[in-house]
């Protein structure tokens, strides 16, 4: 790790950890994944429109539950358009480039390390025990290809230039999704809401 992925680490989890999810929020996202998003930290990327795209999730949930995908993509939108793509034989695709590309494959071990160390410091921050994922990063970092949800995940959290198989599956999907374009089928009305509970 050099000081400014150190640095870059930090400066991520400041600024996420700093906005505590809303109850608005936690209601979109519970209608993004049609379940309760346990462990959710903070939001690590929204919309234009505000709402949740991916959400940061503590290392241990509930106190025992160790969840290793700490960049979790919630957005439908997103996921379609990556399933699509992973359909399409994505991951043969993409674990081709980063064995046979130099580039890819040095930028990929790195993001294999960020994504450890920035696990590592939220387990730290949140006093969470990470023994049981300890070197467990996801989407099969960091010498295959095997979630393209968990990889485009990890790109919207910690911004582009972290992962170039996030970013490259990004590119190629903004034609569904973008996160400068509003696309969400989930808009969670506050005051309908508050109706529907009344
Ligand atoms: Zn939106």
């Amino acid at each position: 790790m050099t000081n400014d992925d150190t640095r870059l680490i930090q400066d991520v989890l400041d600024e996420k950890l700093a906005v505590k999810p809303s109850a608005h929020d936690i209601a979109v996202v519970q209608r993004q994944l049609g379940r309760f998003p346990r462990g959710m930290v903070a939001v690590g990327a929204r919309c234009v429109c505000g709402n949740p795209l991916a959400v940061i999730t503590r290392p241990l949930v509930d106190g025992r539950i160790p969840f290793p995908t700490t960049c979790y993509l919630t957005s439908p939108e997103a996921v379609k358009a990556v399933s699509k793509i992973e359909a399409a034989g994505g991951m043969t695709e993409y674990t081709r480039q980063v064995q046979e590309d130099d580039d890819v494959r040095l930028a990929y071990e790195r993001a294999h390390r960020l994504y450890l160390a920035f696990r590592h410091e939220l387990a730290e921050r949140l006093g969470d025990s990470e023994e049981h994922i300890e070197g467990i990063s996801a989407g099969g970092m960091p010498v295959r290809v095997k979630c393209l949800h968990a990889l485009l995940g990890h790109s919207l959290v910690m911004g582009r230039g972290v992962n170039p198989i996030g970013d490259a599956v990004r590119d190629r999907i903004t034609d569904e999704f973008d996160t400068n374009v509003c696309r969400c089928s989930v808009i969670v009305d506050d005051e309908t809401e508050k109706e529907h509970r009344a």
